[in-house]
């Protein structure tokens, strides 16, 4: 049995990596933290892909909570290893930095930086030993060239994409790849609230992403065929300047 852990598994674009991970044979862990029902929607899905999965409640930026539910997994699970992982849990608390409260700026970055050292240290180890890993980090076209309304969210994004490939680097020797995927505007929840219309008139494909589309290039980064890509950020954006 492969195992994968997606975070934030349950809504948008952690949805469709979880199916794509499951089409592809892996037994998938659905990380969430608020959305119960839609955790559970995924692991149907799953079941009807012909794959088993299991939930994973736990908020990435809590150290404590995701270390215990790691470890009790680990412990349950001994002779297993999570060979796949997927940061992907993200949030955005966007506003102009003149006016955004400290706890938006903390929120963003302690859910995609902390959240990124609290999943992945854990689960290291365990790939180094078994000499077989694929790290995938969900960051955004935001991190690569910023974007006003968004200095926390580009710091989170920028900081995962600096945190790829220093860890790329520490792990290549051992199968382990590291690499980053930097999506443009991608049909979620997360766009909820923005002009559609308007943005799309910035792309040069003349439309959002589909959750699906980020899934498949998730796939090819986790497939044995990727193994010489590591430290990369790869953009999927319908051509947005970069
Ligand atoms: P989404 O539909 O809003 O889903 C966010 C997911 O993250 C949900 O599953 C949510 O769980 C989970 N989550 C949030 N906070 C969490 C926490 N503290 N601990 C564990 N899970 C948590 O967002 P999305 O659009 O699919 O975004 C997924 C990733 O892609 C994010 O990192 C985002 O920054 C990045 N991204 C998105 C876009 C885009 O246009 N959509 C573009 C670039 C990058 P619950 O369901 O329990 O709330």
């Amino acid at each position: 049995m492969k195992y994968a852990l997606v975070t934030g598994g349950s809504r948008g674009i952690g949805r469709a990596v979880c199916l794509k991970l499951a089409r592809m044979g892996y037994h998938v862990l659905i990380n969430y933290v608020s959305h119960a029902e839609e955790a559970e929607a995924t692991l149907r899905m799953v079941h009807e892909a012909g794959r088993e999965g299991e939930i994973l409640k736990f908020d990435v930026s809590n150290r404590q909570q995701t270390t215990e539910a790691l470890e009790a997994w680990m412990e349950a699970h001994p002779d297993a290893y999570i060979e796949v992982l997927v940061n992907n849990a993200g949030i955005r608390r966007d506003n102009l930095l003149v006016f955004m409260p400290e706890e938006d700026w903390h929120r963003v970055l302690d859910i995609t930086l902390s959240g990124f050292y609290n999943v992945t240290q854990p689960l290291l180890q365990p790939m180094l030993v078994h000499k077989f890993g694929r790290i995938i980090n969900m960051a955004s076209v935001t991190g690569l060239k910023g974007m006003p309304g968004q200095a926390n969210y580009a710091a989170a994004k920028g900081g995962i994409i600096a945190a790829t490939k220093s860890l790329a680097q520490e792990v290549a020797r051992k199968n382990v790849t590291v690499n980053a995927v930097a999506p443009g505007f991608i049909q979620t929840d997360m766009l909820e609230g923005l002009d559609e219309a308007a943005l799309k008139k910035t792309i040069p494909a003349n439309r959002f992403g589909t959750p699906e589309e980020v899934a498949e290039l998730v796939g090819f980064l986790v497939s044995k065929e990727a193994g010489y890509i590591t430290g990369n950020v790869i953009s999927i954006n319908g051509g947005l300047y970069t």
